[in-house]
């Protein structure tokens, strides 16, 4: 079956071959007939591939031995906003706003305690990454999301403080070098860079948990989840294996380092086209622009349906853009090749000279 270039923002593409090992786990898994779908969480199999998921994050990460633990809990990154709350707000937490996922951490936050913000970028429909940021040192973390998949901005550099630092990175986890021990709590949904939808990844430093006095539910708790060794219920088994398989992916493609190379690549390659094609235009600011999520518009809002039809017919999926801006959002996370950009490029430049302005 011949596969589309897909470039959605997510549940998104993942390598071919790992399509392949997957489709063959679901037929058989171990060897002895069973299904990866009727595999048990408990089992020795699974025991296996859990461990060695939470090993290759740490590994891929450079937090190995470094008093953090990986664990995949289930919720999506949509869970943390509360659970990182639920543990880690005493009085008062930080936030930087910079799009819809930031303020929706922001929402969560305020249940338990204080939230401040420190820096936004909502002035200008959240375009560019605020700079310059000063952290207050009496709030017990600063939360941040490090990429906005819906504005398309990403940090290049990260906000410099004494309190703990909290990232929501489920956009652009494991796709560049960057020093993960900065960060004191990192979280990921796994259908991004990770896996498929159902896991989420959560990579935290022992020393910060156990501050809070409030009582917390069981399986809301990071010190019982660690406990249990993130199978404290129902793992999702099958999510969990294919982010196992991916991030095996991951470091046989030489890691970050070849990935992070790769990325900018896809990423230069298609900017550039958006700024030389008199039909598009970039949303960020230039030096905020994500290498993950590229958002983009028509000059003219009648030429949106027109692109995304002619897109359609050249094998391209899932640049539409997000609901709340319009226009084309391409996501181009690890396992995007860069012939889906080419495809991408060239078809950018097909409708051009197609199209009477
Ligand atoms: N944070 C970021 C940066 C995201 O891109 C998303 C979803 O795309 C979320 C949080 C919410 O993730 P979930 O759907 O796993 O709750």
């Amino acid at each position: 079956m011949q596969r589309l270039h897909n470039f959605s923002a997510g549940p998104c593409t993942l390598p071919d071959e790992i399509f392949e090992k997957a489709s063959q786990a679901v037929i058989n898994f171990d060897g002895s007939g069973l299904s990866i779908l009727e595999t048990s969480h408990r089992s020795e199999a699974f025991t296996e591939v859990i461990q060695k998921a939470q090993s290759l994050a740490l590994e891929l990460s450079g937090l190995k031995n470094k008093n953090y633990y990986a664990l995949f809990l289930h919720g999506g990154a949509s869970f943390q906003f509360m659970m990182t709350a639920y543990n880690l707000l005493v009085n008062k937490a930080a936030f930087i706003e910079t799009g819809r996922w930031s303020e929706n951490a922001i929402a969560e936050a305020q249940y338990f305690g204080k939230t401040e913000i420190i820096a936004s970028s909502k002035d200008k429909n959240h375009t560019y990454i605020p700079k310059k940021i000063q952290c207050p040192s009496d709030v017990d973390y600063l939360h941040f999301t490090s990429n906005n998949t819906i504005y398309g901005t990403q940090f290049k550099s990260f906000p410099q403080t004494e309190v703990p630092l909290v990232c929501d990175m489920s956009s652009d986890i494991f796709s560049r070098q960057i020093d993960f021990s900065q960060f004191d709590l990192i979280y990921a949904g796994a259908q991004k860079n990770i896996g498929p939808a159902g896991a989420t990844l959560v990579l935290v430093k022992e020393d910060i948990l156990g501050k809070v006095t409030r009582k917390i539910p069981s399986i809301l708790d990071y010190q019982k989840q660690i406990k249990a060794k993130s199978v404290y219920n129902t793992s999702p088994v099958f999510s969990i294996y294919v982010s196992m398989l991916n991030l095996e992916w991951l470091v046989r493609q030489g890691g970050l380092k070849v990935i992070e190379k790769r990325n900018q690549e896809k990423a230069e390659m298609l900017y550039h086209e958006i700024d030389r094609n008199s039909l598009f235009k970039a949303y960020a600011k230039k030096q905020d622009r994500s290498m993950m999520n590229a958002v983009f518009t028509s000059v003219d809002s009648k030429f949106d349906e027109k692109f995304l039809n002619f897109a359609n017919q050249h094998q391209i999926s899932g640049i539409k853009g997000h609901r709340s801006l319009g226009g084309f959002r391409a996501s181009m996370y690890n396992a995007l090749g860069i012939e889906s950009l080419e495809k991408l490029v060239n078809c950018m430049k097909e409708f051009e000279k197609n199209t009477n302005t």
